[in-house]
C-alpha cells in the first residue's frame, strides 16, 4: 500500500477543499532519512528522549545528550522539534535504573521520576538548551503531568537551567514549553495549564489506557483498548475545543494519529497537528487528500452519535472504503 501511495508523498497533506493538516513525525533514535522526511512533514511532534537512554549503560552525560539533541534540532531545523523530557517507568525501564512496582503504569513514571531526581532533569534541560544554541526550533514537552504544581516545578527547574547557563556565559531564551495530556485529570485543568504552557500534546496511547482502565500492553483486555471508544471521542473533541478557546496549539502524538480514520476525525475536531511514526505518513496523507474538510466534519458528527466502539468502527469502515 505504501508503495502505491509513494508518488503522493511530496504533495501537501491538503483536503480537496484546501484545508491543510500539518503532519509530523515521532522520533527516538537517529533518523537517517531526515533529508527526505524534511520535505514531507511540518516538524517532529515527539522526540522520545528515553529511547537513546535505553541503549546506553548509564545515564548519558550532559555532553553526550547535547550531541544527541543537537543532531535532532539541527537535522530538522528550521522545522519545530518537540523534545519530551525523560518518560521512563510504566513499560519503559532503563537497565541501570530499575523500577520495581506492582502497578508500574500507576506508579513512578515520567515527570514523577524526574521531579524526584532534579539532578537528572537538570542535565537534560541544560543539554537541550545548549543544543538549541543558534537555532530557534526547540520545544520542550513534559510527560505524565497530573497536577499543575508539577508544571510549576518543572518550569522552575527550566528557569534555573537558563540562569545557570547564563552565568556560564551562554545566553539562552526559554523555549516553548508544552505538556502531555495523557492523564484524564488534565482534561479538566486545561485553563490552569494554559496559563503556564504554550502548547498541548495529547498522548492517546496513555490517555486511552487511563480513560478506559485498560492496560495498553495486556493482550487479555486488548479488545477493550480502543482509542475510538465513544467516551474517548467526546474527550478528544472537548480537548480540541478547549485548546482553541485558550488559543493554544494542540497536537496528538499517540498511535491514533497514524490511523487514517482517526486522523480524519482529529482533523475535524480541530487538532492543529498530528504526529506519527514515519511509516504511517503515506496512508494518513492519502486519506486527507481524498476528502474535503466538510466530509470529515460530517464523519465526526456521524460517529459521535454512536453508542458503542463497534458501531464507531463499522461506520468508519464503510465511509473509508467509499473514499479509497
Ligand atoms: C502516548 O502516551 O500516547 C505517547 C505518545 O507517549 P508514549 O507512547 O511514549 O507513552
Ligand atoms: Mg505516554
Amino acid at each position: 500500500l505504501n508503495e502505491l501511495l509513494e508518488h503522493e508523498q511530496d504533495l501537501p497533506s491538503t483536503t480537496t477543499d484546501d484545508y491543510t493538516m500539518p503532519l509530523m513525525v515521532n522520533t527516538g533514535l537517529a533518523v537517517d532519512a531526515v533529508a527526505l522526511l524534511k520535505n514531507r512533514i511540518s516538524g517532529v511532534g515527539l522526540y522520545r528522549t528515553e529511547v537513546p537512554f535505553m541503549i546506553t549503560e548509564r545515564f548519558p552525560g550532559e555532553k553526550e545528550q547535547t550531541r544527541l539533541y543537537r543532531d535532532q534540532l539541527e537535522g530538522f531545523s528550521p522545522l519545530p522539534v518537540v523534545m519530551r523530557t525523560l518518560d521512563i517507568g510504566g513499560d519503559k525501564d532503563l537497565p541501570y535504573f530499575p523500577i520495581d512496582e506492582a502497578n508500574p503504569f500507576l506508579g513512578w513514571r515520567g515527570m514523577r521520576v524526574t521531579l524526584d531526581h532534579p539532578e537528572v532533569l537538570m542535565v537534560q534541560l541544560r543539554a537541550m538548551l545548549k543544543a538549541s544554541q543558534g537555532l530557534d526550533n526547540l520545544h520542550v514537552l513534559f510527560p505524565m503531568i497530573t497536577n499543575v504544581a508539577e508544571v510549576d516545578e518543572a518550569l522552575r527547574l527550566m528557569d534555573r537551567a537558563i540562569v545557570e547557563l547564563g552565568e556560564e556565559g551562554m545566553a539562552v531564551r526559554r523555549p516553548r514549553v508544552g505538556v502531555m495530556i495523557e492523564v484524564p485529570a488534565t482534561l479538566y485543568q486545561m485553563d490552569a495549564l494554559a496559563k503556564r504552557v504554550d502548547f498541548f500534546s495529547v498522548g492517546s496511547n496513555d490517555l486511552t489506557q487511563y480513560f478506559l482502565a485498560v492496560d495498553r500492553n495486556n493482550p487479555r483486555v486488548s479488545d477493550l483498548y480502543d482509542a475510538l471508544h465513544p467516551a474517548l471521542l467526546t474527550a478528544l473533541d472537548k480537548l480540541a475545543r478547549d485548546a482553541r478557546r485558550l488559543n493554544r496549539p494542540i497536537t496528538l502524538c499517540g498511535e491514533l494519529a497514524g490511523d487514517p480514520a482517526g486522523a480524519l476525525l482529529l482533523m475535524a475536531m480541530g487538532f492543529t497537528g498530528l504526529s506519527m511514526n514515519a511509516p504511517s505518513l503515506p496512508k494518513v496523507r492519502a486519506a486527507i487528500r481524498r476528502v474535503s474538510f466538510s466530509d470529515a466534519r460530517t464523519l465526526l458528527v456521524e460517529v459521535m452519535g454512536k453508542d458503542t466502539p463497534d458501531e464507531v468502527h463499522q461506520h468508519l469502515r464503510e465511509r473509508m472504503t467509499q473514499w479509497q
